[in-house]
């Protein structure tokens, strides 16, 4: 790993940059109040290959990897404008279906999510399961050579806009009759698929939904991959997950600590601006630490992720995801307070993100279920569920 980010890296971050931009914080808000989709968006960084940068080349992607997506993701939040999506399409779809895919899965999805013209969600929450993932009762059964799925899935975000869902569900496995996980691609106007809006006190365009699979029937090449191995492809998409997760805080950290810092450096209410007071220079400065080491952790996984060694990136990732949302609503908090009564105001536009920077500690896996992970497999402590 380089600690001097190549020439391609520090283009490709310029250009996301410059995207990010020319929309702004204004167009995501305004999407989010006039209940708009950022399709505008979403498309014009299809057709830059942001959203693609990661996936084969042969399938119309940009042939880099998660380092590059996760510079998409954390440019574009640090404009005000991170598009939720980016952790769920390309990351984790994306990833699962160019890795675990057959030829024909590949061909049929891959050039689409690419280009931006497809979107496609990812279901793994269950009302009654929760974090224990382990607990998720989706079940397909066989129908000759169709699956019939059913369950229910919680929180899943985008389905309005999206063509598909990846759903991580189990079938029986035919020996045992033990259930298996297993994911299928569902398109959103199959038959039996429904879904309703969760109302959520979060400013954003990108909405969350609670999803309704009753009897949908499936081709058999719904099913991705090898059902033998589904919790290894399902581990593949959890990591990039994470280090998206991480991007998204991580660039929202940076949005609100440059919104700070403008302010501090002009606000004069005693003789010397506002930032001159350590009281008020000293949490931004100790923020800055904290997110560079977060980003640090990240690009750490990325890189390992990105050189096949999955094993070797899941401690990074869960630490970089964990390090960012930590960071990131610290940051933002000090961020309101910096501005003083302004903090709260609709034309700062940094009140909303309160709220907005807390989804970095519950998804895609919270702070404890990390700090889990963490206590078991980095430190080899017992567990307690
Ligand atoms: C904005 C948003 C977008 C989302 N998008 C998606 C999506 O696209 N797809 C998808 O599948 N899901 C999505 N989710 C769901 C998200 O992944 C879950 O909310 C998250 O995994 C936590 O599950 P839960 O909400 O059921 O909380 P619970 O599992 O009920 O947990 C509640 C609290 O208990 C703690 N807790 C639970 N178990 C333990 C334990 N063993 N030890 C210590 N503490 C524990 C948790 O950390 C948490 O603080 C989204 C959620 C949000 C808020």
């Amino acid at each position: 790993m380089s600690f001097i980010e190549t020439q391609e890296r520090t283009e490709l971050r310029a250009a996301v940059a410059a995207l990010g931009a020319k929309y702004g914080q204004d167009y995501f808000r305004k999407c989010a109040a006039q209940d708009l989709k950022t399709t505008q968006l979403w498309q014009e960084a299809g057709r830059l290959g942001f959203i693609g940068v990661n996936l084969p080349e042969e399938y119309g992607g940009g042939g880099a990897g998660m380092y590059e997506l996760s510079i998409v993701m954390e440019e574009l939040a640090a404009s005000g404008t991170g598009l939720l999506m980016l952790v769920v399409s390309p990351a984790i779809c994306g990833n699962v279906i160019a890795r675990f895919g057959t030829e024909e899965q590949k061909q049929r999805w891959l050039p689409g999510l690419a280009a931006g013209e497809i979107t496609m969600a990812f279901g793994i929450t269950e009302p009654d399961a929760g974090s224990n993932s382990h607990q998720i009762t989706t079940t397909a059964r066989r129908d000759g050579d169709r699956w019939i799925l059913s369950g229910q899935k919680v929180f899943i975000s985008g389905v309005d806009q999206a063509d598909a869902v990846l759903i991580v569900g189990r079938t029986e496995e035919a020996k045992t009759g033990r259930l298996a996980p297993a994911l299928f691609i569902v398109p959103t106007d199959a038959e039996g698929f429904t879904f309703t809006q969760i109302p959520m006190e979060l400013e954003n365009p990108e909405k969350q939904f609670q999803v309704f699979l009753d009897d949908v029937a499936l081709p058999a090449d719904a099913l991705v991959g090898d059902p033998e191995a589904a919790l290894s492809q399902l581990f593949a998409g959890l990591n990039p997950e994470r280090i998206m997760g991480a991007a998204s805080a991580i660039g929202m950290g940076r949005f609100a600590l440059a919104k700070a810092v403008d302010y501090a450096k002009t606000r004069t209410v005693w003789k010397t601006p506002i930032g001159a007071h350590q009281a008020i220079a000293h949490p931004l400065a100790a923020g800055k630490v904290e997110l560079e080491m977060a980003k640090l952790m990240m690009q750490k996984a990325a890189t390992l992720y990105d050189a096949g060694d999955d094993w070797g990136a899941a401690e990074p990732a869960n630490m970089a995801k964990y390090a960012a949302a930590e960071a990131a609503t610290k940051l933002v908090d000090q961020a309101v307070h910096t501005l003083g009564g302004n903090g709260l105001t609709s034309e700062y536009g940094l009140a909303p993100m309160l709220a907005l920077v807390r989804i970095a500690k519950v998804a895609p896996v919270s702070r404890e279920m990390i700090l889990n992970f963490v206590a078991q497999t980095s430190l080899g402590l017992p567990k307690s569920y």
